[in-house]
């Protein structure tokens, strides 16, 4: 069964249509975590926000026996996608909760939610790698017994998680993820467990690399969710790495605390004195009205405002996905926080994972914007470093025009001016040093990005640096007899400092 097909792509994130039972998701999405027992956000709130979807827990459903049957008709809600987590977080919270595997397997079966989870045994935020590796390891052993259930219910169309565990021990994700190949068939969307706690504790990067080792290690065309992932600050760098779907509590857990979530920080009500939001609720009230509710309506209202905050960056989000500028909205975000910083940092880490799924074409491309060494690590730029290691020289001799700000505004323009300029194409290969990009043989200058990006005016020493490195390592690659330098000066690049392997 394809659940899902990815649509528009960037860095190894996506926009996707997640094909479910009661209609299609696209993806990346979030589902808030609904109690319906205690309706302090109903199904309809949910729905005026702008979301076709949430989450619910079958383990609360089933102890209350609230719903017996068909959760969509007896919820009034079948043009809405319900997904039923299985109680693994009240494991977490409360140690053993008295159902076993079987029994929640059968019950969301019988309740047929579009997406439903097994019984796992969540990792948390154990220190202990002997007790981390008891989960992954109890979590495998329940994937295999709730494989023979789904197999015999194949007809139910419920999508099945399969979920990893293995919290920030990274080769206990890695074995966690790997068991899918076995259930590839009977899974068809995974699910990252547990960062809540590492969230809340700014723990960021830990959670970029936990996301990095599940993806890692299984098949890019299945639908990846990550458990408790609701801050906005962090949800594009997961989607960067390819996470589609999110779900948390953190909208309503925050409000009843009189915390205020934006797209870059958490307030506490009280410290603010306006709302930078236009939400319904902010566009309403001000933060002393809010102050002045009853608690119930406070913690609706800032709920709400905080619900419509995590759409807002999703919608950013996916724009800039089909825009081609995810890593130019991940470098924005990333000074938010110095923990958002290091989440960002801990992403470029994995550049190559990421260049590996970049499309390399785009039906709409747009020019790069680059602006300091962070830039140096996006996709095209590894790309070209690499296209250039492959350049086969063609002449004894090498000419290098310097790109110069000073005599043309952009690089494109300069590019023009030079090739306007030369006579004479075919006793040099000729080269246009610019910064980021080293250096970009005259020949291709017209393919996309080498002359269709922004850099400042004034570009920092350590890009320079780099493309002087850059520039000083292919020609020492070479063996080029004559070695031809214009308009160089200004960036200290000189022919003695250039020795070739000649
Ligand atoms: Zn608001």
């Amino acid at each position: 069964m394809t659940v899902f097909e990815a649509k528009y792509e960037d860095l190894a994130g996506r926009i996707g249509i997640l094909k479910t039972r009661s209609g299609n998701l696209e993806t990346p999405v979030f589902f808030p975590v609904i109690n319906i027992l205690k309706d302090e956000i109903s199904i309809d709130e949910i729905k005026n926000i702008g979301f076709k979807n949430f989450i619910t827990n079958s383990y609360i459903l089933y102890k209350n026996k609230y719903i017996k049957d068909d959760i969509h008709k007896e919820l009034n809600s079948e043009d809405i996608i319900i997904m039923t987590d299985s109680g693994a977080y009240q494991i977490l919270e409360y140690g053993d909760i008295g159902i076993t595997n079987y029994e929640i397997v059968n019950y969301q079966l019988k309740i047929k939610p579009d997406i439903g989870v097994i019984l796992d045994l969540p990792t948390g935020n154990t220190n202990d790698y002997e007790n981390a590796k008891i989960t992954v390891y109890e979590t495998l052993k329940r994937v295999e017994e709730a494989s023979k259930i789904i197999v015999k219910n194949q007809d139910s169309n419920i999508i099945w998680v399969y979920p990893i565990q293995g919290g920030k021990y990274l080769d206990l994700v890695k074995t966690s993820a790997e068991g899918l190949s076995k259930f590839e068939n009977i899974y068809n969307m995974v699910a990252l467990g547990s960062p809540t706690v590492l969230l809340e504790r700014y723990m960021y990067d830990t959670v970029i690399d936990m996301i990095y080792a599940a993806k890692s290690n299984i098949k890019r065309g299945i639908p990846f969710h990550l458990f408790g992932g609701g801050l906005p600050h962090i949800i594009p760098f997961a989607v960067a790495l390819g996470v589609d779907s999110f779900d948390s509590a953190s909208y309503i857990i925050y409000a009843r605390d009189n915390r205020y979530i934006t797209r870059t920080r958490v307030y506490k009500l009280e410290d603010l004195e306006y709302f930078p939001c236009s939400c319904p609720i902010c566009s309403k009230y001000t933060p002393k009205d809010l102050l002045e509710m009853n608690e119930g309506e406070r913690t609706r209202a800032l709920a709400i405002h905080n619900l419509y905050t995590i759409l807002e960056e999703f919608k950013a989000t996916k724009q800039a996905i089909k825009e081609g500028r995810l890593f130019e909205y991940l470098q924005e975000k990333a000074y938010s926080h110095p923990a958002v910083y290091s989440a960002f940092k801990r992403l470029i880490k994995y550049k190559d994972y990421l260049e590996k799924y970049d499309p390399r074409i785009r039906g709409d491309p747009k020019g790069l914007f680059l602006f300091d060494n962070n830039s140096l690590h996006r996709p095209e730029i590894i790309r070209h470093s690499r296209f250039l290691e492959r350049y086969v020289q063609k002449k004894d001799k090498v000419s290098i025009y310097c790109y110069d700000k000073t005599i043309s505004d952009t690089a494109y323009d300069y590019i023009k001016s030079i090739k306007e300029t030369i006579t004479d194409h075919n006793s040099s290969d000729i080269f246009i040093a610019i910064p980021f990009f080293g250096l970009i043989p005259l020949a291709v200058s017209d393919s996309y990005p080498l002359s269709q990006f922004e850099i400042p005016n004034e570009i920092d020493e350590d890009v320079i640096a780099d493309m002087k490195t850059k520039i000083v390592s292919f020609l020492r690659r070479k063996n080029y007899q004559k070695v031809e330098l214009m308009n160089c000066e200004k960036l200290g690049l000189h022919i003695d400092s250039i020795s070739t392997s000649s």
